[in-house]
């Protein structure tokens, strides 16, 4: 995408810690490599400290990016730079959270409401409501759940909003490589539009027999969120996983990212984006 090289979207990925399931450092690695080698980005990279190591420098320059992408579920940031990233979304920013980063922050208002819905750490109904796709329209549903997720496969995402920036052109339905498939997130769900759900089968254990959205925007603020809950790399993992190299996964953070950092999405689909019948990775 040549077309872009004299302005490219700065990206800012945040990473540095993941919790016991996940590894931080392949996640981080094939995130950069996608964004920088896709031509339209420009990435510079911020580590947080490890596990209970001392946050007071970490102040992530954020009005110097378009948007951040977040890879990161671990320790609490100083309050003043979660106010700094607070202000920075209100005023029109961008962010990605990318899978498990959904799980961060439990107890950070602003942050769930940027996110929409997240799993685990503790979320219940006073959380908020599970988002869920029910006869063409989105249903909140305030019932008992926590977050869970069927043993990895291969799962139809189905584009539910094909309006939506993100989502022109993509087909109705495409096949996403082998990956978790996260189920009953939850939470304030305030200013969020469903994307693309995929059916977690009743027959399969942990399956909820609901359209769980995988794939959702949400505005906060002037700020614009793209939340992917796809792209699972396991903490034993040492090379990016088929979910991360599925051509859904990258065209869809591709889209997500200019379409946080800039309201539009120019990008055409690419030939080799995956229909029903296979995955496609790269
Ligand atoms: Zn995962």
């Amino acid at each position: 995408m040549t077309e872009f090289m004299e302005n490219k979207i700065k990206v800012a990925l945040v990473t540095g810690q993941s919790n016991q399931w996940h590894n931080w450092k392949v996640s981080s690695e094939a995130l950069k490599l996608a964004v920088n080698g896709d031509g339209m980005f420009e990435l510079d990279t911020f580590v947080t400290p490890a596990e209970g190591e001392d946050f007071a420098g970490f102040e992530p320059t954020w009005n110097d990016y378009d948007v951040i992408l977040l890879d990161y579920e671990g320790d609490s940031w100083p309050e003043a730079t979660k106010a700094a990233f607070e202000q920075y979304m209100q005023d029109g920013g961008g962010l990605v959270s990318y899978h498990a980063t959904d799980n961060a922050f439990p107890d950070w208002v602003a942050f769930n409401e940027m996110i929409g819905v997240g799993g685990w750490g503790g979320r219940n109904e006073a959380s908020g409501p599970k988002v869920r796709w029910r006869k063409g329209a989105v249903v909140f549903d305030d019932g008992p759940g926590e977050a869970m997720h069927p043993d990895p496969f291969e799962y139809l995402l189905e584009t539910r909003t094909p309006d939506h920036p993100i989502m022109r052109d993509l087909p109705e339905a495409w096949l996403h490589a082998i990956d978790e498939q996260y189920s009953q997130l939850r939470g304030p769900a305030k200013n969020l539009t469903v994307l693309a759900t995929t059916m977690a089968g009743p027959e399969i254990e942990n399956g909820t027999g609901e359209n769980e959205p995988m794939l959702m925007s949400i505005e906060y603020g002037k700020g614009r969120i793209f939340h992917t809950t796809l792209g699972h790399v396991g903490a034993a993992d040492t090379e990016t996983p088929l979910a991360m190299k599925c051509v859904g996964f990258l065209e869809t953070l591709f889209r997500g990212l200019e379409w946080a950092a800039t309201g539009e999405v120019t990008r055409p689909v690419p030939d080799d984006f995956p229909g029903a019948d296979m995955p496609v990775v790269r």
